[in-house]
């Protein structure tokens, strides 16, 4: 029987991606760790302030064999990998993170946790999105918390979810990057009354890398 394109889709044997890279880790509790990086197209969330619009249509990205993905990563000589978007839980996730794991390398995602999670993670960054909220089951067994704070309002949607992520959870406020200067002293004001957030920066973007 000859396989079509769509089997390799829904299996997760063919992965859309948008581009890959080692670098350091910019954002939330791994800042500065060194990384791979998987950036997987498809995106239908719709953030205003999104800065990767250009992942949002698979259809634009190649479709890359998940084994030659992960040659990649061995090639490259990182000890982990973070899975980003995009949402990259719109794909099925598990054979790319049996392949790393089979080599011992971490798996990292950053997900907006809008789709059921696939895949096995050492570390899981949920990053809600109040377009397209959550599924549930995600909340309990994310490892960070990331909110992006891009007015008041958001404040409220953080704790909503801090209140719904277990007690180990990290919990992380980062300012919308677009504009930066006139959040973060809310943010900062906030983070003092209110001490088991930590704020998030986007390092990378200071440091110039991707
Ligand atoms: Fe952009 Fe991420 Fe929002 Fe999708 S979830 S629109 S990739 S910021």
């Amino acid at each position: 029987m000859v396989e079509k394109e769509t089997d390799f889709i829904s299996d997760g044997a063919k992965l859309p991606v948008v581009e890959e890279f080692f670098s350091l880790q910019g954002e939330g509790f791994h800042t500065g760790k060194a990384a791979y990086f998987i950036r997987l197209g498809g995106c239908d969330i719709g953030c205003n302030w999104c800065d990767s619009r250009f992942s949002w249509n698979p259809d634009l990205h190649p479709m890359v064999a998940t084994k030659v993905i992960i040659d990649r990563v061995i090639e490259s000589g990182a000890d982990s990998v973070v899975v980003t978007g995009g949402e990259p839980l719109m794909w099925t996730l598990d054979l790319l993170c049996n392949g790393l794991k089979s080599e011992n390398i971490s798996t990292f995602i950053e997900t907006s946790g809008a789709y059921p999670l696939s895949g096995t993670w050492d570390w899981i960054c949920l990053s809600p999105k109040q377009n397209m909220p959550p599924v549930s089951e995600i909340c309990k067994v994310a490892d960070e918390l990331k909110v992006i704070i891009q007015d008041r309002s958001d404040f409220e949607w953080a704790e909503k979810y801090h209140g719904m992520v277990s007690n180990e959870c990290r919990l992380y406020l980062q300012p919308e990057w677009s504009i930066f200067e006139t959040i973060i002293p809310e943010i900062v004001e906030y983070i003092k009354k209110n001490p088991t957030w930590r704020i998030s920066l986007q390092a990378h973007k200071y440091m110039h890398i991707p």
